[in-house]
Order: structure tokens, then C-alpha cells, then sequence
């Protein structure tokens, strides 16, 4: 039976079957020895009684959709999602491997291998029950005054995870100089996912405040605390985050980089938020907030400062209880476990059943030892001449960019030149950093998973630590080897594609170039145009915040941007909600882009060959399947409205139909009429790049 089958099979038994049956039948799940194949371009997941002019991502992935229904345990099903869930059962066999405590294995295998065991070991976690949080919850019971809160919250910053205690922390580079790493104080603080879920107004949101407010109340009682204690200490917490979320930009202004950039010194922001002792909170952080920090959101800190200030000390370590149990929950007893998976992904996301535990110490391993496993990964699943192919494919879609960039009749000269100055500048990075992260100085232990847990991520504290101040070190990757994801880092200047993104079914090298291109060709596009979109453009070629534009190539880009947000924001995702086009213009920007340069690419890669139909498509109509087949996916209701508000990528079906009805390439590829749903009249189409 081929693996689709068997997910699909799989899927079904869950939808039918009570929790405890899907429990078991999960038991039954089974790590992969090798990576499945499934093909860039599948027939099979075609429903070809549509119309591609009409609707190419049903046409493309209308059989996907019916093959593919959403495990119960996820709150969306893709191709992305699938390789990624594939990823995840090979990745399982190699830690069952390295669990075994023999003695050949390396340092590397002992540490991940460990860590799988540990965090496997259930009784043992049962058994501990919320005993990890006593000694932390003490302590809080012992502040005796609001002067130490700055110590206490620097020190919960370096071992948890999360959104951070009443704000958060980083080390980043400047805006203004990309050579220099500083300290930064975000906002944060939140437990729901952003702040427009405590201030939006009507009854879907209010209902949402008022789960929250009673699982609040629920993990408080886990904690000990008497119905009434409960409740109390659950309105204090929506108090105090309700203050914060009011003071926090949205998530429109956050992708305004001036609007998050403000340079600030260690007296200046004791000057501005005098009822926390900083000092001591980077000390006790290991942040070295010298010659300044960056404040990215002044007004939230002059809340934070007021809400210090003026809740009483009691209802402090209310809030510090409870970010402290939140942000602990899913590395606690199966009690805690349930109520959170209950609230954040049952209700908010509409999952229907928790992920199976090796999934969740899968993830855990990728996300704390993501270079030890990362290693593993690479060094059995990613071929050297899938490298040296996508490669190719990168300068190929780059040289495409400079071709565009040259005849655009929108910019002047001056900032064209700057454009392929910064075009050539950026560092193509693929499958894996140059040179893995070296794990010896973190201890990893047998037996206790949460201090294991807690240890990684001071570990990875202290190494954003040792960044400030330092050379900006250009090799590093922000996502792991097998990540099934890519990106373009603005101030690095520089795009990433790790192994996970570039295998079977996005980068299929038994397939030939038109659904590669089409596909994984289309991806890297989208990062490369990331370089030069809403946000993108902002920052030149050394990764510096510098207005580079001319005021009338700034109005020119503007005004094509805002084609594309009309464009887009008159898709409905779910009921009455439709996509807010000011938050996805540069994922849209990038989606159109990147598939012009892709095909650009592949013409160029082409052009001497003789190309053939295959299973009665032209090889310019193998091109656009291969491209809206990477989209294909279902969601549940619950997760689009929620992505409606949090991701700035527009929903997969209007990510491929959106950007085909500005190509006339499509247009012409499938013999498209004036009048069907995907075209355009050409006078009317969006056109950036
Ligand atoms: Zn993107």
C-alpha cells in the first residue's frame, strides 16, 4: 500500500473511531526506515472535471483533498504537512536508534538519543506530576518585594519557553548597523495568540475570552488552588494581559520596521520604566544591554511600567504563576497536558485528538538539539546532487531577477542599481549550515525530561547571549536541516532552504524541469523577492534599514502593492471573514514574484530541449499543476479564522489562484476566455516584478 493510502486510511479510522481507540491506534504508528516518494507532479491528486481557468488549485489538488482528509490530530493537512509528518516518522527511527544506550554511540547520538528517552519515559513524567514547577513556585511565593521581580523575570527568560513572562527578550541585529548583534525588549506576555483576541468585539470573541478565562481558572485548580482561588486568580491574569494587549502594535504595524526600532540605553529605559530593575533583569539574563538595546515597542513598556507599578504584589505572582505553569504544561503529567492541548489546540484550532508522544519528543529534540539531529538527517536523506541542482536553480531564478530588475520601466536608474547591488550581494543557503553547532558544553541526561528541557533552552539563551556584541556570524541557520519551511532573513541578506523543503514531493529529481521549477522553483523565488517586498525593501544590500528608494519608485512600488491588496483582500477565507490584503501584501508580493522568475528560470533551463505532453498536459501546463500542487491542503474552519488574523500568508487555494490571474502565461497555457473566474483582462493585472 503506498504511504498516501495509508494516511488516508489512517485519518478516516480516527475521524470514526473515540479518543481512546485513536490512542491506540496511534500505538500502532511505526517509524519510517526510509523516506516515502511521492512524485512533484501526481495525477491522482488532480480532480480534472474542473475548469483551470475557473479554479487551477481545485483542479491541480481536488483529488489531493478528497485522498487527504485532516488527521485528527492536526489542525491542517498540506503536502507541507505531509512531508513534514514523514520527516517526523524518519526522524523517529533515527532517535529509536540512537536511544539505545550502547557504546559506539557519538557524543552527538548520545545527547539526542538521550533526550528522545528521557522525554518517552512516561511514567516517570507522570509520576512527577507538577513536582518540576515546587521549587520555581516557592520561590514566587518568597518575593517579598516588586524590587525583585527584575532578577526573577531575567532568570525565567533564560529557561523557559514561550512568549516570555510579562515581555520578551532577544538578541538581534541593528536595524541600522547589520554588522552589530544588541540586546532587545519586545512585547509579549500574551497567552492567547495575539492581542487582537482580548480587544476585538463581538460574541465569537468573546466567547474566545471566556474559554480562556475558564482555562485559566482549570490550571490553577491543577496547581492546588481551591473553585473560588481559581476564578480570582484567573481574572487577575486576564487583567493584567488585557492591559499588556491593548499597549502591543498590531500585527499590521509590526511589519513596519520604524515603527519597531528604537534605540534606547540602559538609563533611558530605567528613565522610562522605573518600577522594574533592569540591571538586575539583564544580569540575571546574561544580556549585555551595552552601548544600547533596541525598545521595539516603547508604549508597551510604559504599560508593562504601569501594571508593575500599580497591581499589587499578591496579583504579580498570580501572573508569574500562571506564565509559569503555561509555558511548563506540555512537559508536565498528562493532567496538564490535556487541559492545554483542550484550549490552545483543540479549541482555538479545532484539532480533534493530541498528537502521539514520539511526535511531540520528536519536535522537542528538532527544536533543542536542532543541529545534533539536523546532522543525522543530512547525512542520510539529502543527496550532494540535489544540492548542486537547486543550487543551479537558485542563481538560474537570481539571474531571472536581474533581467526583470533591468527592464522594469517603473524604477529609475539609481535605484535599480542599488537593487542589483543588493541582489548581488545575497547568500544563496542551502540544506544545511556549512558547519554544525557544537552541543558539548549541554548536559543531557537519562532521566529527567523537564530539567533536560529546561537545560536546552538556557543553553540556547546563553548562546543568543554570546551573540551581543559579537561579529554577526553569517553561516547561521534559523531553522533546522529537516524543516520542511524556508526563508529570507532581511538583515542577513540571505536565503535559506534547509534539506527538509528540497526533497520528494516539492524537489523531486526523478521528475524532470517543469513541476520542479514550477514548484520548489516558485518557492525560491518567494524568498528571493522577500529581498525586495513591503517589508523586504526597506533594507539594503548589507542588510542595513536604510531607505534606498527615490520617492517616486517608493510611490510606483506602492501603488503595484496596493493592486495586489485589492486584489486579494476581496477573497473570503471562512464565512463572513475575508483575508485582510495590508497583512499578506508581501507574502502575495512574493507568491507572484517568485513564480515569474521560476518560470523565467525554467525557459532559460529549457530552451534547447524538447519538451513533450505527459498524461495529456503540455509540459506549460505541467509547469503551473507543479506549482499549485505544493499548496495543496485542507483546513478546518477553526484554523482559518484564526490565520485570518495571525499569518500573513494568504490561504493556500487564493495563493495559487491569486497569482495565476496576473500571468498571462497561465492565461495562454490553458486557453483561457475572457470572462472565466482566473483572468484578467491584461490592463487590469497586478504586475510587481
Ligand atoms: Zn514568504
Amino acid at each position: 500500500m503506498s504511504i498516501g493510502a495509508r494516511m488516508a486510511y489512517a485519518a478516516a479510522l480516527l475521524v470514526t473511531m473515540g479518543l481512546s481507540q485513536a490512542r491506540a491506534a496511534q500505538a500502532a504508528d511505526r517509524p519510517y526506515p526510509s523516506l516515502p516518494y511521492s512524485p512533484s507532479l501526481d495525477v491522482a491528486s488532480m480532480d480534472r472535471s474542473i475548469d483551470a481557468c475557473e479554479d487551477l488549485y481545485t483542479y491541480s489538488c481536488g483529488g489531493w483533498q478528497k485522498n487527504n482528509p485532516i488527521p485528527a490530530d492536526q489542525s491542517s493537512w498540506s503536502v507541507f504537512g505531509k512531508l513534514h509528518a514523514d520527516n517526523q516518522h524518519y526522524l523517529w527511527g533515527i532517535l529509536e536508534e540512537d536511544a539505545k544506550p550502547n557504546a559506539e554511540r557519538t557524543p552527538t547520538q548520545q545527547k539526542i538519543g538521550d533526550y528522545f528517552a528521557a522525554c518517552m519515559n512516561v511514567d516517570a513524567v507522570e509520576k512527577a506530576g507538577s513536582e518540576p514547577l515546587a521549587a520555581d513556585l516557592a520561590r514566587i511565593e518568597a518575593i517579598q518585594d516588586k524590587r525583585a521581580l527584575g532578577a526573577w523575570v531575567g532568570e525565567l527568560h533564560a529557561r523557559t519557553a514561550g512568549t516570555g513572562v510579562l515581555f520578551a527578550a532577544s538578541a538581534e541585529q541593528d536595524a541600522r548597523d547589520a554588522t552589530r548583534v544588541v540586546a532587545a525588549i519586545n512585547a509579549g506576555g500574551l497567552g492567547l495568540p495575539d492581542r487582537d483576541y482580548y480587544v476585538k468585539d463581538d460574541p465569537h470573541w468573546r466567547q474566545t475570552r471566556a474559554r480562556y478565562l475558564a482555562h485559566i481558572t482549570r490550571m490553577f485548580a491543577l496547581l492546588g488552588a481551591d473553585p473560588a482561588a481559581a476564578q480570582a486568580a484567573a481574572d487577575v491574569v486576564m487583567r493584567i494581559e488585557t492591559a499588556l494587549a491593548r499597549a502591543t502594535l498590531t500585527g499590521v504595524e509590526q511589519r513596519d520596521p520604524y515603527k519597531t526600532y528604537h534605540r534606547q540605553t540602559l538609563a533611558g529605559l530605567q528613565k522610562l520604566a522605573p518600577a522594574f530593575d533592569w540591571q538586575a533583569y539583564f544580569t540575571s539574563l546574561g544580556f549585555n544591554p551595552q552601548p544600547w538595546l533596541n525598545l521595539s515597542q516603547p508604549a508597551f513598556v510604559k504599560e508593562l511600567n504601569a501594571r508593575i507599578a500599580g497591581e499589587s504584589l499578591a496579583d504579580l505572582k498570580t501572573y508569574l504563576r500562571w506564565t509559569l505553569v503555561d509555558t511548563s504544561a506540555p512537559y508536565l503529567s498528562q493532567s496538564f497536558v490535556d487541559e492545554d492541548f483542550a484550549f490552545y489546540s483543540a479549541y482555538l484550532r479545532g484539532v480533534q485528538s493530541d498528537q502521539p508522544r514520539w511526535n511531540k519528543c520528536v519536535t522537542w529534540v528538532d527544536r533543542d538539539l536542532s543541529e545534533a539531529l539536523g546532522k543525522e538527517f543530512v547525512a542520510r536523506a539529502f543527496p550532494a546532487a540535489t544540492k548542486s541542482k537547486t543550487l543551479l536553480m537558485t542563481t538560474q531564478i537570481e539571474a531571472a531577477m536581474k533581467q526583470r530588475i533591468e527592464k522594469l520601466d517603473w524604477m529609475r536608474p539609481a535605484t535599480k542599481r542599488e537593487a542589483l547591488a543588493k541582489l548581488a550581494k545575497i547568500r544563496n543557503k542551502i540544506g544545511y549550515p556549512d558547519l554544525w553547532r557544537d552541543y558539548s558544553a549541554l548536559v543531557i541526561e537519562r532521566g529527567g525530561f523537564f530539567r533536560n528541557v529546561t537545560r536546552a533552552i538556557s543553553f540556547e539563551s546563553q548562546r543568543q547571549a554570546a551573540k551581543i556584541g559579537q561579529p554577526v556570524d553569517h553561516s547561521e541557520w534559523q531553522m533546522s536541516a529537516p524543516t520542511v519551511d524556508a526563508y529570507y532573513d532581511m538583515q542577513m541578506n540571505d536565503v535559506n532552504f534547509p534539506a527538509g523543503v528540497l526533497l520528494p514531493p516539492l524537489y523531486d529529481a526523478k521528475l524532470d524541469d517543469a513541476p520542479n521549477y514550477g514548484n520548489t522553483g516558485g518557492t525560491i523565488g518567494h524568498e528571493l523577492t522577500h529581498a525586495f517586498d513591503d517589508q523586504g525593501r526597506q533594507y539594503d544590500g548589507n542588510g542595513n534599514l536604510r531607505d534606498w528608494w527615490s520617492d517616486w519608485d517608493a510611490a510606483a512600488f506602492e501603488n503595484r502593492a496596493q493592486c495586489i491588496r485589492n486584489q486579494y483582500s476581496q477573497y473570503v477565507i471562512v464565512d463572513d471573514v475575508k483575508i485582510n490584503g495590508a497583512l499578506t501584501s508581501g507574502e502575495d508580493i512574493a507568491d507572484l514574484g517568485g513564480e515569474l522568475f521560476a518560470w523565467m528560470a525554467w525557459q532559460e533551463q529549457t530552451r534547447s530541449m524538447q519538451l513533450a505532453a505527459v498524461d495529456g498536459l503540455s509540459p506549460e501546463q505541467r509547469f503551473f499543476v507543479g506549482f499549485a500542487q505544493w499548496a495543496c491542503a485542507n483546513e478546518r474552519p477553526e484554523t482559518l479564522r484564526m490565520n485570518a488574523i495571525v499569518d500573513p500568508h494568504s490561504p493556500p487555494r487564493d495563493r495559487i489562484n491569486g497569482v495565476v490571474t496576473n500571468m498571462p502565461e497561465f492565461t495562454r497555457a490553458f486557453h483561457c476566455k475572457p470572462g472565466q473566474a482566473l483572468v484578467k483582462p491584461p490592463e487590469k493585472m497586478c504586475r510587481i516584478w
